[in-house]
C-alpha cells in the first residue's frame, strides 16, 4: 500500500520543530521511520504533514558528563551499538541494542524513536525504566526532564503532549568497579519484538558481595517495569536466593494473555528469564578483577 498525501518539512532548528508541530494537530515528527513508515504505508496512521527531525544538531550525539551518559533523541540505534562510551558507561544498553530489530532497522531507527514510540515490549525502553533514566523533552514550557518511570504511561502512550519533542535520554553511569549485566528475551523469531524480556545491571564488591542492583522486565504488562530485588543488596547471591527474591517480586505482576502467550505463561517466562539474567549479570561483575 501506499501512504496518503502528506507534506515533508525539515526544520532547521529544535525552536521551528516544535512551533511546526504545536501549531498542526495533524503533523507528526519523524526520526528513524522504522515504525512510522510502516504505519504510514497500512494507512494506519495519516498525518498532513510530516517533520523530520534526524539532522537537527540538538537532537545529536553521545556524551559523558557528571556520571550521567546523554544520548540524543536522533543517535541511531547501530551507531549507540557500537559506540565506546556506551560500551563502557552504559554496559546495558549495549548489551541489549543487538536485539532491536535487524541491523537493517537499527541503521536507521534512533534511540528516541523506540521510546517516543512506547511499545512495551521494546528493548530500549525496558533499559531506560530499570536504570531509571530521564527523559529530557522540549515543551512548550520549555525543556523538562521526566523520569522514565512516568513517562511510560501504558502501550504506545507516553506523557509526551502536541507539540513535544524528545531531546536526549540520560542513563545513570553506575562508578562501582565490578559490574556486570544481563539480559534475555523470547521472541518467536530472533529480532521479533520480544514476548517477555528481562534485562539486570548488578555491582559487586571485592568479596563478591551485591551492592547495587536494578532489574526490570518487559511484556508482561503494557509498559516495562522495574522490580524491586534490592534485598540482594549486602549478600552473595546463590540460585535459592535469587529465586526467592525474583518469586516475590513477579508473584503479583498483572500479566495479559493475547494470541501468542496467555497470561500464565508470560508470568512463568518473567520470573525465569529473571533468575537468569541476575545470574548472568552476577556471573560477569564477578568476572572482574577486584581491587585487591
Ligand atoms: C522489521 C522490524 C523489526 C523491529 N523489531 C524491533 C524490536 O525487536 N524491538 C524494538 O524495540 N523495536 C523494533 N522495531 C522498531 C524499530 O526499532 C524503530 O526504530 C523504533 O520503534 C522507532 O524508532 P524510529 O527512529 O524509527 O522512529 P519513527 O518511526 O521515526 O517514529 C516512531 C514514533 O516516534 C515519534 N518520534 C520519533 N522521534 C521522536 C522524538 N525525538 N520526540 C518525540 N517523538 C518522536 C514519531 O512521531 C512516531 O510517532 C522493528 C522495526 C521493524 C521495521
Amino acid at each position: 500500500m501506499k501512504p496518503a498525501p502528506f507534506e515533508y518539512v525539515r526544520p532547521a532548528t529544535l525552536a521551528e520543530a516544535c512551533a511546526l508541530l504545536a501549531e498542526d494537530a495533524d503533523a507528526r515528527l519523524i526520526a528513524g521511520g522504522q515504525t512510522l513508515v510502516p504505519m504510514l504505508a497500512m494507512r494506519l496512521a495519516r498525518p498532513a504533514r510530516l517533520i523530520d527531525i534526524l539532522r537537527l544538531p540538538e537532537l545529536a550525539g553521545i556524551r559523558e558528563e557528571d556520571g550521567v551518559v546523554t544520548v540524543g533523541a536522533t543517535t541511531r540505534q547501530a551507531h549507540a551499538e557500537h559506540d565506546p562510551v556506551i560500551r563502557t558507561s552504559a554496559p546495558l544498553l549495549a548489551a541489549v541494542l543487538p536485539w532491536v530489530g535487524h541491523p537493517p532497522t537499527r541503521n536507521r531507527g534512533t534511540i528516541g524513536g523506540s521510546i517516543a514510540n512506547a511499545d512495551p515490549s521494546a528493548e530500549i525502553p525496558l533499559v531506560a525504566v530499570t536504570l531509571s533514566a530521564t527523559i529530557v523533552i522540549a515543551t512548550a514550557r520549555g525543556i523538562v526532564a521526566m523520569r522514565a518511570d512516568d513517562f511510560f504511561i501504558g502501550a504506545m502512550l507516553t506523557a509526551l503532549g502536541q507539540g513535544d519533542c524528545i531531546i536526549a535520554i540520560r542513563f545513570p553511569v553506575w562508578r562501582q568497579p565490578r559490574i556486570g549485566v544481563g539480559f534475555r528475551e523470547v521472541s518467536v523469531r530472533r529480532s521479533d519484538f520480544a514476548l517477555v524480556a528481562a534485562a539486570a545491571q548488578i555491582a559487586l564488591d571485592d568479596d563478591d558481595r551485591c551492592i547495587d542492583v536494578a532489574l526490570g522486565v518487559a511484556g508482561v504488562g503494557d509498559k516495562p517495569l522495574r522490580l524491586n530485588v534490592s534485598s540482594l543488596i549486602g549478600g552473595r547471591f546463590d540460585a535459592a536466593s535469587v529465586s526467592e527474591v525474583v518469586h516475590a517480586a513477579t508473584r503479583d505482576l498483572e500479566t495479559t494473555g493475547d494470541l501468542h502467550a496467555s497470561a500464565a505463561y508470560r508470568r512463568r517466562l518473567a520470573a525465569t528469564l529473571c533468575c537468569r539474567v541476575l545470574q548472568q549479570a552476577r556471573d560477569s561483575a564477578a568476572a572482574r578483577e577486584t581491587a585487591r
